[in-house]
């Protein structure tokens, strides 16, 4: 019998706020450690938390992008643990009652959509960090990262696979930063997950699940879930038990790692924080920042498909960010796409395929491309009016990039024109004929694919400047005269 494997992830987002939730600390990356920590953040006695109001408008911005409910009024809550790079003692979090409850997000996942509910999102300060490198046998803890706020988002154990987690994972990392809430630096650790994992036979209720943290890329995330799942499968198999508790993954060994059993929620002994007042936010604060929503992910797939006729492939690869969904309408621009339906397409399939490969390649963004939509647009738009073939509309970008300037300069000064010139393709024709009387026979005893080879001749004769369906014609024309 098979085992179908459960799992639910809980999200930190660092939200993209200059100062910390409960300070006016900055919260940029990479001080010199305990720079960047007040005396709100150390824990200084008498000193009091001040709430951000830039961290609540990243929450409901969040709320507004996946139909979860704005709870009108949200409480902080003090959770009581000792660590030393936890300097009060307590970490100010939400818990009954978080700012935003439910939502949902819809992934892709093995060709097909699927609707992951979303339990929970709420407010909470980061802890700072321990370092155990270089201290001569001690550790040091940097406090900058204390008070950095966060975004829990919690999902239901809605996930059947590592493949469904990630997707999941990717579309909400995609659509944090097209709400422009956190960066998403997942190497700086601005987006990272824990992962909660079950395995159980079909049908079955849910099996113990072991959590494991801190999760800061993709891959790592796969591997992890597929490692756990396969090991608590031995477990069961073997007529063991499994055991409810943390779990590290070590990429370098490619295991999971006991951490400590599992707390329960009692042990954080959770209360309302004196210091906060409960967070009420107004129906007018709302209705303001709902008119300031971009445009979301899903809707711009699914606009992107029915207006430009975008397979679903497609469309979800132009809008896996915001960057390059704005690139590709804005190239569009260029072009009359009532007389050339099909130019979205063709536009859809460069940005995807050559212009994505050339912004890794560059570690860039698409606001960041040294070239620029309009170019590329424009690169078409010659494509379209016969200027230049599709073959060397490519040849013209690979120039672009490598610095050369506007399409027409680059066109004008390497000669690129397109042949069209009747007089001048047709002498072309008649030496390629002659010089390959091998193919004209063949085609003449009805062998179509002769015609492709010469066609292929004149082409390379005329380094890919010719009109290849004016080469057609001419060619058949000659053969069957
Ligand atoms: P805690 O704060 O103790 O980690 P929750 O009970 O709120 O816990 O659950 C945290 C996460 O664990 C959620 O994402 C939830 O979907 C997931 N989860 C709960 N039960 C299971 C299970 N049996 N298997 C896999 N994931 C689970
Ligand atoms: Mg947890």
């Amino acid at each position: 019998m098979s085992w179908e494997i459960v799992i639910g992830l809980e999200t930190h987002a660092q939200l993209s706020t200059r100062s910390k939730i409960f300070s006016g600390a900055a919260t940029a990356f990479g001080a010199a450690p305990n720079t960047q920590a007040c005396g709100v953040d150390i824990a200084l006695p008498g000193t009091l938390p001040v709430l951000n109001r830039g961290a609540v408008e990243r929450a409901i911005r969040f709320a507004l992008a996946v139909g979860g409910e704005l709870n009108r009024t949200s409480v902080f809550a003090r959770k009581n643990y000792f660590y030393p790079d936890l300097p009060k003692g307590y970490q100010i979090s939400q818990y009954e009652a978080p700012i935003v409850a439910g939502g949902a997000l819809t992934i892709l996942a093995g060709g097909a959509e699927k609707v992951v509910r979303l339990t929970r999102a709420h407010l909470e300060e980061d802890a700072g960090k321990s370092l155990h490198e270089d201290f001569h046998g001690a550790s040091g803890i940097d406090l900058n990262r204390a008070g950095t706020p966060l975004l829990e988002i919690v999902s239901e154990p809605d996930m059947r696979s590592a493949e469904e987690a990630v997707a999941y994972a990717r579309t909400l990392h995609a659509l944090v930063r097209w709400i422009e809430i956190c960066d998403g630096n997942m190497q700086e650790g601005s987006f990272r997950c824990d992962a909660n994992v079950s395995v159980r036979r079909p049908g079955a209720p849910l099996g113990t699940r072991c959590e494991i943290k801190n999760l800061n890329s993709f891959r790592f995330l796969e591997r992890a879930i597929e490692h756990e799942a396969r090991r608590q499968i031995e477990i069961l198999e073997a007529g063991g038990r499994i055991d409810q508790e943390t779990r590290l993954y070590d990429p370098e060994r490619d295991e999971t790692r006991s951490l400590r059993s599992k707390e329960e929620a009692h042990d954080y002994r959770y209360f309302p924080d004196p210091d906060l007042l409960p967070l009420a936010v107004s129906e007018q604060w709302i209705a303001e920042i709902r008119s300031r929503m971009p445009e979301l992910p899903a809707a711009r797939r699914a606009r992107f498909e029915s207006r430009y006729k975008l397979s679903p492939q497609v469309a979800a690869q132009v809008t896996a960010s915001r960057d390059k969904a704005d690139f590709f309408e804005r190239s569009l621009m260029k072009i009359d796409t009532e007389t050339y339906p099909e130019a979205p397409r063709d536009l859809a399939n460069v940005t995807v395929g050559e212009l994505t490969s050339q912004m890794n390649e560059r570690g860039l963004e698409f606001s960041q491309s040294p070239v620029s939509p309009e170019q590329i647009g424009r690169v078409q738009a010659l494509v379209l009016d016969g200027t230049i073939s599709g073959k060397i509309a490519k040849d013209v970008r690979k120039a672009m990039w490598e610095g050369e300037g506007d399409p027409d300069a680059i066109v004008a000064r390497r000669g690129l024109r397109q042949i069209s010139d009747a007089g001048a393709l047709e002498a072309i024709v008649a030496e390629v004929l002659a010089a390959n009387p091998r193919s004209v026979e063949e085609f003449r005893a009805g062998k179509e694919k002769a015609l492709n080879a010469l066609v292929g001749q004149v082409m390379k004769a005329t380094k890919g400047k010719a009109n290849p369906q004016q080469v057609n014609d001419l060619l058949k024309g000659k053969l069957s005269g």
